[in-house]
């Protein structure tokens, strides 16, 4: 089924997993991450594709697990770095070939080191999303990412956003967005991407808080602003494992409650593979989360 029709129906909870680095440790996702994440009865589960297409057949064979062992849709993600006409036609056949029918289309990280050509065919995600669509006659559901503090790369919010009603308007039919920890900042952007013309589900996507240094990389690449009162807990607890993870686990709880009040399309959660946070995150807001989900 199409994401975009479920959305039409209900607010969708959804989690992102990525293919490990090593092989050994896939059979540990497949078997503990996915089933646990599975029991949440997620409407979604996003599986991320590799810079140059290094996990391209990781990303398609976990999106068949999730297919036909859960009864969430796989969402998965193809980038345009490196992507020919050619090698987008046998992921989309493989895709199709597993039952897989949602794309989150995207242009890709550019690795700092990539010495071939990066856009072969593809030069941005809505390239890649109008290909698709007329390729498949419609066939794939297709998303799209999304910068409610603007993507780094962009000359400024309101360009940032007239690109993103472009990503509409080439067959995205939702968008989940980049980690925010200020809703306020969301709630701004949501308000001028409507007024832009966007009128698709835009989801958050939210990253659990659990680790000083993870959370620290996380703030650099992504230009996010974190608030002042978050700052300063993890500055006094940075050396405290524990303490930075209970601070985390309550900070992201009322931060989707939050959401939740303000009636978003969905919620998406960014779970770095780490089921047993996640867990403690969904019993956390689980009365609340009851309702909005149903
Ligand atoms: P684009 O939509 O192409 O936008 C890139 C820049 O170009 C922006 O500044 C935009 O304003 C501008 N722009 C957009 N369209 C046009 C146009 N038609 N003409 C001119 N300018 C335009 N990366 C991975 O490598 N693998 C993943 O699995 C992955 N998953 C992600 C999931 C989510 C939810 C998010 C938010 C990001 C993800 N990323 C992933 C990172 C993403 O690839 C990068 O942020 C990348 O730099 C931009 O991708 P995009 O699809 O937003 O690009």
């Amino acid at each position: 089924m199409k994401i975009s029709e479920i959305l039409a129906k209900k607010k969708t909870l959804s989690f992102e997993i990525f293919p490990p680095k090593r092989e050994e440790d896939t059979f540990t996702l497949i078997d503990k991450t996915i089933k646990k994440l599975a029991s949440y009865e997620p409407d979604f589960m996003s599986v991320t594709y590799g810079a140059l297409g290094n996990t391209l057949s990781n990303t398609a064979m976990i999106a068949k697990t999730i297919k036909d062992n859960t009864k969430s849709e796989p969402l998965a993600h193809l980038t345009c770095v490196a992507s020919t006409r050619g090698k987008v036609d046998s992921v989309c056949d493989e895709l199709q070939n597993y039952g897989v029918q949602n794309i989150l289309t995207l242009r890709g990280d550019i690795p700092k080191e990539a010495d071939a050509p990066l856009f072969s065919d593809f030069k941005h995600a809505s390239d890649m999303a109008s290909y698709i669509k007329s390729k498949y006659d419609g066939k794939f559901g297709m998303a799209g990412a999304c910068y409610p503090e603007k993507h780094p790369e962009a000359e400024s919010i309101t360009s940032d956003i007239e690109f993103l009603k472009v990503k509409q308007d080439a067959g995205m039919e939702f968008f989940n967005t980049q980690l925010f920890f200020d809703n306020e900042v969301f709630y701004h952007f949501l308000l001028k991407a409507r007024k832009a013309g966007v009128t698709v589900p835009i989801i958050p996507g939210i990253m659990p808080v659990t680790n000083y240094n993870q959370i620290n990389r996380m703030i650099q690449m992504s230009g996010c602003k974190v608030p002042l009162k978050l700052l300063n807990q993890f500055d006094r607890y940075k050396d405290d494992k524990d303490a930075i993870e209970e601070i985390g686990l309550i900070f992201t709880s009322y931060q989707i409650l939050d959401l939740m009040a303000n009636d978003v399309d969905g919620i998406h959660i960014y779970s770095m593979n780490k089921s047993g946070f996640i867990s403690k995150l969904m019993d956390n807001i689980s009365y609340v989360a009851s309702g909005f989900f149903k």
